[in-house]
C-alpha cells in the first residue's frame, strides 16, 4: 500500500496569508493543479490523507462546525475531480495544549494509519508533502519522504535556515505529485540534515 500525506493550507488550496486561517467556505480555494494532482494521486493508486493543523478552532477564532463545512467543500470538490482522500485529520488544539497531534508531532499521521489498520511503519517511505518547516519535521519524524512546495507560506530561501532539509522542493502539488508517482525528480543536496528531534 502507498500513502500519501498532505497539508492542506498553502498546498490543497491558497495560503490565507501568516497568521491567518481559512475561516469560511468562500475562501477555501483550490491552488490551480491541486485537483488535477489528487485526481492523479488516486489514479496511481496511493490512498490519499490531509493532515492539518487548524488550532483556530482552539483559539476560538472560527468554529469545529465552520471548518467541517469547510472540509466538505474540499472534498466535494476532489470527489467531483475525480479523486479521493481517504480521511482528513485536524489538529485544533492551541499551539500550547502539548498534544500529539499538532504537527510536527504525528499523532495524526498514526491516526490516519490506525483509521485503516496499519501501523506506522507501514508508511516509511511514503510521502508527505507540505509548505513549511512544521510540516517537513513531520514528515521526517514519522520517516517519511518530504516534498517542500512553493505555494503556501515559504520561500526556497527560508529553507536554508530550517536545519531541515526536504528530499524535494518543487513548485506546486502537481509537479509534487509527478515525482511521488515515478518515485524520481531532482535531489534537494545543497543542505545538511541535522538530528532534529532534539529540537522537538
Ligand atoms: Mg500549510
Ligand atoms: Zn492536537
Amino acid at each position: 500500500m502507498k500513502y500519501v500525506f498532505l497539508d492542506r493550507d498553502g498546498v490543497i488550496n491558497e495560503f490565507p496569508g501568516n497568521g491567518n486561517y481559512v475561516t469560511k467556505v468562500k475562501n477555501f480555494h483550490f491552488i490551480p493543479g491541486s485537483l488535477e494532482a489528487i485526481r492523479r494521486l488516486t489514479e496511481a493508486g496511493f490512498t490519499i490523507f490531509v493532515i492539518s493543523n487548524q488550532a483556530g478552532v482552539g483559539k476560538g477564532v472560527y468554529s469545529e462546525n465552520k471548518l467541517n463545512r469547510i472540509t466538505r467543500k474540499m472534498l466535494d470538490g476532489v470527489t467531483k475531480a475525480q479523486g479521493k482522500i481517504e480521511k482528513v485529520f485536524y489538529c485544533m488544539h492551541r499551539s500550547d495544549a502539548e498534544c500529539d497531534c499538532r504537527k510536527p508531532g504525528i499523532g495524526n499521521i498514526e491516526n490516519a494509519l490506525e483509521s485503516i489498520n496499519q501501523p506506522l511503519k507501514m508508511a516509511a517511505g511514503s510521502y508527505f508533502v507540505g509548505d513549511t518547516k512544521s510540516d517537513i519535521l513531520t514528515g521526517f519524524n514519522a520517516r517519511l519522504k518530504t516534498i517542500f512546495v512553493l505555494t503556501g507560506r515559504c520561500t526556497k530561501e527560508q529553507v536554508k535556515d530550517w536545519g531541515i532539509k526536504p528530499d524535494y522542493i518543487v513548485n506546486d502539488l502537481l509537479e509534487a505529485t509527478k515525482i511521488i508517482i515515478r518515485s524520481k525528480g531532482i535531489r534537494v543536496s545543497q543542505y545538511k540534515t541535522k538530528n532534529i528531534l532534539a529540537q522537538l
